[in-house]
Parts: structure tokens; C-alpha cells; sequence
């Protein structure tokens, strides 16, 4: 039963797609795109899609008609590892009135990306304003900036922006200088001083289930003497689905979507980013340094958790859990 769930839940970008052949052929007007849709019944399914809008209204067309209209775009949709997956947006919001540090969301994205808890990419921080004021957890991940210090100051062109959002590291091309991390004003990178515990490796010759090196592939294992951090999991929402740590989080605390189609979900939910953001006051860390953050914050109010359980699973969290 979980696994079926989880492997809907994995699977929401695969209607995703859909979501976004409209939206790519807004400039065109969907009133057109429907009435060409409408014209064709041959091959009608009877199976409904819905579909979203540019003005972003919820329609439903016969499937046949959306195959078409994909296999139509197919020439838009060739996908580049350094100019990421056509037409997208990523972004992920992080719902902190929910999170109870279960700290499912550090063990999921260590196991997959094949790291330790020392140098874990994801995160999870006690927070609190004042000692008068009430604490709370806080998931921190790359930001995928959409102005990032990191790519800026990078001389070798290793670490670069797509334009799907995602900043990816070719680890292959680092020198291990360094300035990106001395740069990202978030903290987030780390980087691996020694040969990493679990099937890392000094050079570019790990096993990868029979896949040449690429910075996309989410299951590469870390690279002696360059940095690494939170990849957004481009190998796995290449494949239309969402990243470990918003499928393995019990608490749907992580929002990932598109920005584009103003969608994100926690696979259990689907809701409209702007909506979402202005509904509960959402937010970017560090603003006003002009970085842009991708990550989108959703305050710790009204909280749903209580915090104490969360110091349980703090304390007995001394290493997280190592890959199989
Ligand atoms: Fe780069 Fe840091 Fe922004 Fe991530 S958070 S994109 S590492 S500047």
C-alpha cells in the first residue's frame, strides 16, 4: 500500500508534462489549441486529461488530443544536460509549520546520493529567535539561486545555472578551489576532503549502473577533493519524479513544481505557488542580497507539530542512516 502510494506520489511530473504542453502554446491562445483539439474525435480514449490554462483555469480534453499536441513540440523538448529539461521552472517550497524533524528528508537524500551525515546536503536546523521565543525546525537546501555567487565566481565553468532552474556541479571539470562555497552566501555546499565512506572515489570512475559521468545523475557517488550539495535530484525529475527528500518526508513539508505552470505539490496535495505563497506570507532567505532563490519558505506559524517530539529524533540522530 505504501508503495503504491509512494510510487504516485513519485510520478505526479509525469502529469506534469501535460501541464505544460499547454502552457508552453499559451502564446498561441488555448482557445485555439482546444477548438483544434475538439476537431479531431477519430481517436478519442474517453480517458480525460486535465489540463491548465495560461489564465490558469482547469480544463479537460480527450487524452488522444494531448499525445498529439506532444508529439507536435518534440523539437522544444530536446533535453541538454547544461541547459536542463525544456519549458521548466523548478522550484520547491518548504512548509515550516510542519515539520517535526523527522528527518526523513536527510536520510532519503543520503542514501540516494550516496553521502554521510558530516557532509549531507539537506539539513535540518533548530531554530530560535530569542530564548522568550518559540523554536522550530528548519530543512535547508541549495537554493538554486536564479542569480548564484557560486556559478559567478566559479573560473573554471564547472558549476553552472540551466535554465530549468537547477545549479548542478560537473565534478569532473572542478578544480577544487573552492570559491563557490567561500561565495554561496547560504552555507550550503560542502565539500569532501577525503575519499568519501560510501562508493566515492578520486576520479571519475565509479560505477554508475553502466552511465558515462554526467552532473545530472542524481546517484553519482561524491568525488574526492571537489564540492558537492543539494542537486534538486535532476536524474530522478528527468524521469517525472519529485526528489527523495519531498517523497520520503512523512509530514509533506517540501512543495516542489514548476514555476511556469505555478503548480507545485508535496504528492499528496497540488496547489498554485503564487496562491500557496500569498496565502501563508511565503518567503526567500537572504532577499535582499539579490540571489533569487529557487527555495520559498512558508513561516512556522499555527504550527501543526509539536516541537518537543521533534528533540527526541534530534538526540538519537547522531548519524543518519547509511546507504544500503
Ligand atoms: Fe550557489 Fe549557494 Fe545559491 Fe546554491 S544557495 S545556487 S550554492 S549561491
Amino acid at each position: 500500500m505504501e508503495d503504491n502510494n509512494k510510487n504516485s506520489r513519485r510520478k505526479f511530473l509525469d502529469k506534469g508534462i501535460k501541464l505544460g504542453i499547454v502552457t508552453a502554446l499559451g502564446g498561441i491562445g488555448l482557445s485555439k489549441i482546444v477548438n483544434k483539439l475538439n476537431a479531431k474525435t477519430d481517436n478519442s480514449t474517453g480517458e480525460k486529461v486535465e489540463l491548465m490554462t495560461t489564465d490558469g483555469t482547469l480544463i479537460q480534453v480527450d487524452s488522444s488530443e494531448v499525445v498529439e499536441t506532444k508529439q507536435a513540440n518534440e523539437e522544444d523538448k530536446k533535453y541538454n544536460v547544461r541547459e536542463g529539461i525544456p519549458n521548466r521552472k523548478f522550484v520547491m517550497v518548504i512548509d515550516l509549520a510542519k515539520c517535526k524533524n523527522a528527518l526523513k528528508c536527510v536520510s532519503a537524500c543520503n542514501k540516494h546520493h550516496y553521502i554521510t551525515g558530516e557532509n549531507a546536503w539537506l539539513k535540518v536546523h533548530k531554530m530560535q529567535e530569542s530564548k522568550d521565543t518559540a523554536s522550530y525546525w528548519m530543512p535547508r537546501t541549495c537554493m538554486h539561486c536564479d542569480q548564484p555567487a557560486c556559478v559567478t565566481v566559479c573560473p573554471v565553468d564547472a558549476t553552472f545555472k540551466r535554465k530549468d532552474g537547477l545549479v548542478l556541479i560537473d565534478n569532473e571539470r572542478c578544480i577544487g578551489c573552492r570559491f563557490c562555497m567561500a561565495a554561496c552566501p547560504y552555507s550550503t555546499r560542502v565539500f569532501n576532503w577525503s575519499e568519501p565512506e560510501y562508493g566515492g572515489t578520486s576520479e571519475i570512475t565509479m560505477d554508475m549502473g553502466g552511465e558515462d559521468y554526467s552532473p545530472d545523475y542524481t546517484g553519482k557517488p561524491s568525488v574526492k577533493g571537489t564540492p558537492d550539495k543539494c542537486d534538486f535530484c535532476p536524474h530522478t525529475i528527468k524521469n517525472g519524479e519529485l526528489p527523495h527528500c519531498v517523497t520520503a518526508c512523512p509530514n509533506g513539508v517540501f512543495y516542489f513544481g514548476d514555476k511556469y505552470e505555478d503548480t507545485v505539490t508535496n504528492g499528496e496535495v497540488t496547489l498554485r505557488l503564487s496562491k500557496l505563497l500569498e496565502d501563508k506570507a511565503g518567503y526567500r532567505l537572504m532577499e535582499e542580497l539579490g540571489t533569487a532563490p529557487s527555495v520559498y519558505y512558508l513561516p512556522p506559524v499555527d504550527r501543526l507539530v509539536d516541537f518537543k517530539e521533534g528533540l527526541d529524533d534530534y538526540m538519537k540522530f547522531q548519524s543518519v542512516e547509511k546507504p544500503d
